[in-house]
């Protein structure tokens, strides 16, 4: 297969950066995708520089100019969706339709955010003082710092760029060091439009190192990262510290009720689906599966067979259904979580270790276990892998008090035919996003997403919501005084 060596766009310019290093699909460990550059602190700098430049061109380019440019990108971005669909599976290990989908999607927030756009935003009012008039604008931030995870390597960057540009704002983008060449592609077509140089820069390297300078930069004045609570943490208080606005999505541990009135192929297809899609490489996974007692058996039997029967194998291959996992140490660190929970004593009922496929990967059979409990570590921890925990409950409140009681909080499902219940959980099931008879993962890009607790610290991102954090509000009096 084709190499593709990466480097690192700055101010406009694609350089070598300090040093390289390998890209390796997690399908086949023989196949070497190229190499990427890691940037240095000087080019960060450089990045910067030219940023700011860029973003006052961009801001007076006005909003015809941003609805295009935006409309642009999407549109390419969904025309290419096979191809760089096909890259993400191959440095992922996401099957090639869901990194098409996921590529399509990405193209979907950039048209999106080319009409908000122009939407007009701000309000006018009169002042408390005759002869004086109010209004109330939103205007950009100026250089924003988006950090990103390798999950979703192209959509969750594309939410972030999209309002970033859109609001009028340019872009310090650190893609994470497992995704690069996903991530050259996107940084690709925003570059090859016409927008001042050096509106978008892409500085890929180690998060500790490249994105730590982001966070404690002076010229970047709001950071937008998604990724694991524990980084996420680091983030908040070196940004409250420089005094930088932040926004963070970050891990969760997603629960889904299945409620004896349930329909239960419809209960058992959504887990399957929100459980092992993406091989749980997914924030809005479902790891928690809070199963009535009165359908317990039949589920966790149905649930069963379907994780068995779905097809693993090589990200590329035709049926594959589920991928490997990103990398060597994500696969051990899901090793280790079935050893934990077994050692908790957890019931293994399917998967629980690696799986040979006709290329040498990170390969993992889905993986189920029953008779667990919500004081377990494989119930209290994110695992982000093919595995989910079955707790057995007896009534609909035991249920909605286990599902609550997390530190997370980003997304929660439930199962049922009951108004009663659905309505209920809709008051009192304390996540930022919930699901009622649908899977935990898989949301809308025209609307807000985003948790509660430990999964979310800022504004929302996505659809209107995103004007919050990409914008800055102004008060202007405006007084005419004498016309004669
Ligand atoms: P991660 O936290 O290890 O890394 C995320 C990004 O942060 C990477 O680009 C990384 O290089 C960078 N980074 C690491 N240390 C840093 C530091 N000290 N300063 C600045 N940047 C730093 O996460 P990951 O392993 O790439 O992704 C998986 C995590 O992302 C999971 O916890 C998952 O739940 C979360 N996630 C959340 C959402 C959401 O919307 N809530 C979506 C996707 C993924």
């Amino acid at each position: 297969m084709t190499q593709i060596e990466t480097r690192n766009l700055i101010a406009g310019d694609w350089v070598d950066g300090a040093n390289t290093i390998a890209n390796v699909n997690p399908s086949d460990v023989s196949d070497l995708l190229g190499h990427h550059a890691q940037a240095s602190a000087a080019q960060l700098d450089d990045a910067v520089a030219a940023a700011k430049d860029a973003q006052r061109k961009w801001w007076a380019a006005g909003i015809q100019k941003r609805h295009d440019v935006l409309m642009a990108i999407g549109t390419e971005m969904m025309a290419r969706a096979e191809e760089i669909g096909a890259i993400i599976s191959r440095e992922e290990g996401k099957p090639l339709a869901e990194g098409k989908g996921e590529t399509y999607r990405a193209g979907q927030f950039f048209t999106y955010y080319a009409a908000e756009a122009l939407r007009q935003i701000g309000d006018q009012a009169e002042s408390v003082r005759p002869g004086i008039e109010i209004d109330v604008r939103r205007e950009p931030i100026g250089v924003v710092g988006i950090i990103s995870p390798w999950n979703f390597p192209v959509a969750t960057p594309s939410w972030k760029i999209a309002p970033a540009l859109a609001f009028g704002n340019a872009v310090i983008w650190k893609p994470a060091n497992l995704t690069p060449a996903s991530a050259a592609a996107v940084a690709d077509i925003v570059n090859r439009q016409e927008i001042p140089k050096g509106l978008l820069s892409m500085l890929a390297g180690p998060g500790a190192e490249i994105g730590q300078l982001m966070v404690e930069h002076p010229g970047i004045k709001a950071i937008s990262f998604t990724g694991s609570v524990s980084v996420g943490r680091g983030i908040a208080a070196a940004a409250v510290s420089n005094m930088t606005k932040v926004q963070m999505e970050m891990g969760s541990k997603n629960p889904m009720i299945i409620m004896d009135d349930a329909d239960m192929d419809l209960a058992v297809a959504h887990s399957c689906n929100a459980a092992f899609g993406a091989t749980g490489q997914k924030c809005t996974a479902a790891s928690r599966l809070i199963v009535h007692e009165a359908v317990h058996d039949a589920f966790v039997e149905k649930l069963s067979a379907a994780a068995q029967a779905l097809k693993i194998g090589h990200a590329l291959d035709e049926g594959t259904q589920i991928g490997p996992a990103v990398s060597e140490g994500q696969l051990k660190g899901n090793l280790d979580y079935v050893d934990i929970a077994k050692a908790e004593g957890a019931e293994l009922i399917c998967g629980g270790g690696r799986v040979a496929c006709r290329t040498e990967g990170f390969y993992m059979a889905p993986t189920l276990f029953a008779g667990t409990r919500n004081d377990m570590r494989v119930n209290r921890e994110e695992m982000f892998a093919p595995i989910t925990c079955v707790i057995k409950v007896g009534s609909y409140g035991e249920a909605l008090a286990t599902a609550n009681d997390t530190e997370f909080g980003l997304t929660a499902g439930i199962m049922t035919q009951s108004l009663a219940r659905a309505t209920h959980f809709r008051a009192n099931a304390t996540a930022g996003t919930l699901m009622v008879n649908l899977p935990t993962a898989g949301t809308d890009y025209h609307v807000p997403f985003g948790g509660r607790g430990s999964s979310s610290f800022g504004p929302r991102e996505q659809g209107q919501y995103a004007v919050e954090f990409y914008t800055s509000v102004k008060t202007t009096y405006l007084s005419g005084g004498n016309p004669a």
